[in-house]
């Protein structure tokens, strides 16, 4: 599976982004260049006493992209394929997708090379609490907060949140969001990503003038954000014919027991679909996966999925973006030739940030919200942006992507101009 490569480097795809959205935006290069660079870039070696008694030294980031408008705010990610490029990339998406639903954030993001599936939890543990001591410096609820991304979760910010806590001598509750509900966490920020890629879902088809029955999906990633969107849209009555993991996807023409997929995958904690086995399923590699004959494509797993490679493969109507970066900008010039309609990551899969924006304002304020409070403030703002980008998008005869970048770099623009170079 293509991530970073010599072909493909994502943050020179965010850069080509901005640049062709203040070129339509008028802008002269001084206005807009300081978009260009993050802000800070911080890389932390960080050794851990391994189980079998050896010393590893892992290798990690923490990249501010943009301050402006806020707070840095973006997830942690452990994964193997890590790279500086890739956390520059996640840190400047998170400036442009917390512009497009207006939330007073920018855009932050921090990464470990390392795989947690071949961890234990005592070493994911000290792993987590060496980086965060690593990036103390940096963060904090009024400079950086962190949360969850691939391969971290709620245990991960308990364990964060702890960490910073002893450093500074007293808890902080809003250094991280995304943390356990006993923890200072928010109800439905589990699931707040997933949701907000449903409620996109419901206003793409809306727009298209498509029913929600006999909508069939394709999701890649059967994470957080993957396993969530499949069940919420499962559950709304759209027909989830396929889903993946890193081993691989399961495919039924008449749709998956989603529920069954869900309670098998959360058996284990390294449950993989490839030993999954029913007698009507059908296995096949995420390759396939993305070119399967679906109404919606929902990439949510890694970058680099759909691009020059396969884009003229892909059959569905919609590719839906819930993971970040999942379509390079060749692929995105192909879908638009062929008639492919996208709904960019920086909107389709903001629920997250949003939800994890109520977090902290709840730490801060010392509130506690209930749930449909929650869930009806993310639609309000889903919906609310949704429309802007598609208006910016119709009324500048661009593709949804350039119409929510021309919305969030216009923000953030606005912004630096307004505060001015210090
Ligand atoms: P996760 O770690 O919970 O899940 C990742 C999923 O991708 C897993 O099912 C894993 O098996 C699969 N995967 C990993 N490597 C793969 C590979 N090489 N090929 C195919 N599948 C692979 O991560 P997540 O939090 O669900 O994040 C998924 C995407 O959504 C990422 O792009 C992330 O940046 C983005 N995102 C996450 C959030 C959030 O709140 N967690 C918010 C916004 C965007």
């Amino acid at each position: 599976m293509g991530r970073v490569n010599a072909t493909y480097n994502p943050y020179d795809n965010v850069l080509r982004v901005v640049e062709n959205a203040a070129a339509i935006l008028g802008y002269k290069e001084d206005e807009y260049s300081t978009l260009k660079y993050p802000e800070r870039e911080l890389k932390v070696s960080i050794p851990v006493a391994m189980d079998n008694g050896g010393i590893q030294v892992f290798e990690g980031f923490r990249v501010q992209h943009s301050t402006t408008r806020g707070p840095a705010k973006g997830g942690v990610r452990f994964h193997p394929a890590v790279s500086h490029d890739e956390v520059k990339a996640l840190a400047a998406w998170m400036t442009f997708k917390c512009a497009v639903v207006n939330i007073p954030y920018g855009g932050g993001k921090g990464g470990i090379i390392c795989d947690p599936r071949t961890l234990s939890e005592r070493e994911l543990h000290s792993l987590t609490s060496k980086y965060t001591a690593a990036i103390a410096p940096l963060i904090g609820p009024e400079q950086d907060i962190p949360a969850p991304d691939v391969g971290t979760n709620a245990r991960v910010m308990a364990w964060m949140m702890d960490t910073y806590g002893m450093l500074k001598g007293h808890t902080v509750l809003s250094v991280v969001t995304g943390k356990p509900l006993g923890l200072g966490g928010i109800k439905g920020r589990g699931e707040a990503t997933g949701r907000g890629v449903m409620i996109t879902a419901q206003n793409i088809l809306k727009k298209m003038n498509r029913q929600i029955a006999g909508t069939t999906v394709a999701v890649q990633g059967m994470g957080n954000v993957g396993s969530v969107t499949a069940r919420l849209l499962h559950e709304i009555g759209m027909k989830v014919v396929a889903v993946s993991d890193v081993s691989g996807g399961v495919y039924d023409p008449d749709g998956l027991d989603i529920p069954e997929i869900l309670a098998y995958l959360s058996q284990t904690r390294n449950a993989l679909l490839c030993d999954y086995r029913t007698d009507s399923l059908i296995h096949l590699t995420n390759a396939e996966l993305l070119t399967l004959d679906v109404t919606m494509l929902v990439p949510a797993a890694l970058e680099n999925q759909i691009n020059g490679d396969n884009a003229d493969q892909i059959r569905a109507e919609v590719v839906l973006e819930a993971a970040n970066g999942p379509t390079t900008l060749q692929a995105d010039e192909i879908l638009e030739k062929r008639g492919i309609r996208l709904v960019p990551d920086i909107l389709a899969n903001a629920g997250g940030v949003v939800v994890s924006y109520f977090e902290w304002v709840q730490n801060i304020q010392e509130l506690c919200w209930t749930e449909e409070q929650v869930n009806t403030e993310l639609r309000n703002i889903m919906d609310v942006a949704f429309d802007e980008v598609w208006e910016s998008a119709e009324a500048n005869g661009k593709t949804l992507r350039m119409g929510a970048y021309l919305i969030a770099v216009k923000r953030v623009v606005e912004a630096r101009l307004g505060r001015g170079i210090f």
